[in-house]
């Protein structure tokens, strides 16, 4: 397949016109050219943060709900995600990661790159929509248990509570990713999580004990230290624009990693529906918890990539950061998230509007049409 006339934008050299093709899905050969472009071409978006879509739920995970997902999320240019679970039994956990193992051992290509977990091991205090019925610390026979499967890529935890630093450093050498979320941490206990390499924060600063001038807590801390990366949640609800924006001033694109947090309601009409055992109603597209708590959202991802545009007024280039790249370099994967010779060949083409004209997949069209 050979794409044409086209702006292609890479997270590192940013943008180039010219010619790309695509061989045994990859990204065979880049002619960079001065040329009219028609299409941009970026790399495929990465969702790390996901409850479920279109009546698909991570909670009862099975591969016709994966298959449905991954096709849902190809509509939106995603074509990489981590199946998000929300805090709840050790056997439901398990459960889940062998569903996800069993389904990345069946294909040859997936946009599943593993599991999430979303809790249960977080604050009491900072639940947002977690069922609190599941919440408690970990221990050690849980966390041996979760982490001989090699699909958990990452998990939220609070680092204030009991055993964060034994368990977290057990986890990491198995490969884990640690992000610190539905938390109440004060300064100090962040401080030390991030002494132990610990850089990553979920939704922030959704579910964190809030900035307080002389307390700072988790939220202040995430924005007091560089190199701690940010999920955002950027449907303009979660956060407002104006916070949004400010976090961009603050941390700039390499420190932002968009998530859509998006439950089984996306892509489907207002109602009742569910989120971990708790009823979730969704009105004007957005959910909530009977007590007002937002509960996930409902928020595409194409539409997170073209809010954080309108908010931050970001280039090409720091979008490509934030919708794909960023995520990847958190958790190591590697030949993914570049328009470079030898990367996979998963990309979005894009009109200059930012809207999606086709999802290409390791070299595949599997959504809209390249003319
Ligand atoms: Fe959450």
């Amino acid at each position: 397949m050979i794409l044409d006339s086209i702006l292609m934008v890479d997270p590192l050299e940013g943008e180039f016109t010219g010619s790309l093709e695509i061989e045994d899905g990859k990204i065979s050969r880049i002619s960079k050219r001065e040329r009219s472009w028609s299409f941009i071409v970026i790399p495929g978006f990465f969702d790390p943060h996901v409850h479920g879509s279109f009546g698909a739920d991570t909670m009862d995970l099975s591969k016709k709900s994966l298959e449905k997902m991954e096709e849902f999320f190809y509509a939106q240019g995603v074509t990489s995600f981590l199946p998000t679970t929300v805090s709840c039994s050790l056997e439901d956990m398990l459960k889940a990661l062998d569903v996800v193992e069993e389904y990345m051992n069946g294909r040859d290509v997936t946009s599943v790159l593993g599991v999430h977990l979303e809790g249960p091991y977080i604050s009491p205090e900072k639940v947002g929509a977690q069922n609190p019925e599941y919440v408690r610390e970990p221990s050690e026979k849980e966390i041996n248990a979760i982490s001989e499967n090699d699909v958990l890529r990452l998990i939220t935890m609070a680092p204030e509570i009991e055993g964060f630093s034994e368990y977290s450093k057990t986890l990491m050498n198995k490969g884990v990713v640690i992000s610190m979320g539905h938390s109440n941490a004060k300064f100090e206990h962040v401080k030390k999580a991030y002494d132990m390499g610990v850089k990553r924060i979920t939704h922030f600063p959704n579910a964190l004990r809030p900035l307080h001038h002389r307390e700072i807590g988790i939220t202040g801390a995430g924005l007091y230290f560089d190199d701690i990366v940010l999920e955002l949640i950027c449907d303009g609800v979660h956060l407002s624009p104006q916070m949004v924006k400010l976090v961009y001033k603050t941390k700039g694109a390499d420190r932002i990693i968009l998530i859509t947090d998006a439950i089984s309601a996306a892509g489907l009409k207002d109602g009742v529906y569910e989120l971990g055992g708790l009823r979730v109603f969704v009105e004007n597209g957005v959910a909530r918890l009977s007590n007002g708590s937002l509960a996930g959202s409902t928020l595409t991802f194409i539409n997170a990539v073209r809010n954080f545009r309108k908010f931050t007024g970001a280039s090409l280039k720091e979008l490509t950061r934030v919708s794909s790249y960023n995520a990847i370099s958190n958790l190591s994967i590697e030949n993914l998230g570049r328009i470079k010779e030898g990367y996979i060949a998963d990309l979005v083409v894009l009109d200059r509007d930012l809207n999606l004209i086709a999802t290409v997949k390791r070299g595949e069209v599997v959504y809209g049409k390249i003319s």
